[in-house]
């Protein structure tokens, strides 16, 4: 319970309210598409994720101030050039793709949501906190689960062969994910994954909720990628990165398609693995079962 919400929620619930009170602008300008306030929104989105990612790449891939310690793959993918990628340099391509396709869709998906809001295009309007407070909480706890139930589906469509092949091998080049890579994806895998939002259009929603949900999915994403399983803060404290099920993932291809686990469908769907060697045996014999039906 206390790490649902500390520090990854609490964080992002804390990045909404700041975007909401000192950077998203007055409602009478939200209700007006321009240029001037999405490329203002870019720009904060980009400073964030540069300082979020770029902070946790600097301190734990370039100055690799904990070493190898809770590191998944002990290879630094800075020191193995590969051609998969652009100018051979996962960093250089994951970098590349985050800011000049990833963090623009985003933000148009935002500024979507926030002109929607704006003008009442929404089946139940704008509801206020004042009079839905506690609807507005329930929902807020429930945003992680809409995460992860939204990129279940879509992550698991984007793995059909034809839509992999085209669309999110792009973001399986990086086979030993560093933050950079999260966000490194083609273009329709961006509008899917932060299209997750469009819930807050269609249920009883405020725009800081959707707002949290944005940064769930945005800021969030650094947190299956992150290649530790701790980041160490301080001598004594270390945060959990939650990284484990999606670097699996990263490395077994068609595992754990859900991002943490939150809502077990991974279990149900006989599709986990959590890095045993029983979770290995029960990968193989599907993979065995998948084969053995293609050549059939
Ligand atoms: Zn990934
Ligand atoms: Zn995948």
């Amino acid at each position: 319970m206390v790490e649902f919400i500390w520090p990854w929620n609490t964080f992002h619930m804390v990045l909404a309210l700041l975007y909401w009170f000192f950077v998203i602008p007055e409602v009478e300008t939200l209700k007006t598409l321009s240029w001037g306030w999405g490329l203002y929104l870019f720009i904060a989105n980009a400073t964030g994720i540069f300082v979020l990612y770029g902070g946790i790449e600097l301190f734990y891939y370039v100055q690799r101030k904990q070493g190898r310690r809770f590191k998944y793959n002990a290879k630094f993918p800075s020191d193995h050039p590969s051609s998969v990628f652009w100018f051979k340099s996962q960093n250089f391509d994951n970098f590349l793709r985050s800011f000049f396709f990833g963090i623009p869709v985003w933000t148009l998906v935002e500024v979507f949501m926030l002109w929607c809001f704006a003008n009442g295009y929404h089946v139940f309007g704008w509801i206020d906190w004042q009079n839905n407070w506690l609807w507005l909480v329930v929902l807020t706890l429930f945003v992680p689960a809409i995460h992860e139930i939204h990129f279940f589906c879509i992550h698991w469509l984007i793995h059909r062969p034809f839509l992999y092949k085209h669309v999110h091998s792009v973001h399986h080049n990086s086979m030993n994910p560093s933050p950079w890579s999260s966000l490194s994806m083609h273009p329709v895998e961006h509008l899917l994954f932060f299209g997750e939002v469009i819930w807050h259009l269609l249920i009883p929603s405020n725009p800081i909720v959707m707002l949290f949900n944005m940064h769930v999915v945005g800021y969030g994403a650094v947190n299956g990628h992150i290649g530790f399983e701790k980041l160490e803060v301080t001598e004594k404290t270390a945060v959990n990165s939650h990284a484990y099920a999606h670097y699996l993932h990263h490395k077994y291809f068609e595992v754990n398609y859900g991002a943490d686990g939150l809502v077990p469908l991974d279990k149900w769907f006989g599709l986990w693995h959590d890095g045993t060697k029983e979770a290995d045996e029960r990968m193989k014999a599907r993979f065995r079962l998948k084969k053995q039906k293609l050549n059939s």
